[in-house]
């Protein structure tokens, strides 16, 4: 029994919150072009792969000190 779920990131403006959302292929000034989301009503544009700002809000776990080495006594 399979229990997926497929999740979709609702498109919303990080800037106006709007929902009226566009995809297009958008210059990165590389000479590259990258799928990214674009607001219909200020014309913000992002990219629709990363997601930083929600992950930096995610508290990154303490890093574990490192195992003291084994000392010979
Ligand atoms: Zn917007």
């Amino acid at each position: 029994m399979s229990d997926f779920r497929v999740i979709y990131h609702e498109p919303i403006c990080p800037e106006c919150g709007s929902f009226d959302i566009d995809r297009d292929q958008v210059d990165t000034g590389d000479g590259l072009s990258e799928t990214a989301h674009i607001c219909g009503d200020c014309g913000t544009a992002w990219p629709l792969a990363c997601v930083t700002d929600w992950t930096a809000m995610v508290p990154a776990p303490q890093p574990s000190p490192a195992p003291d080495p084994l000392t010979r006594r």
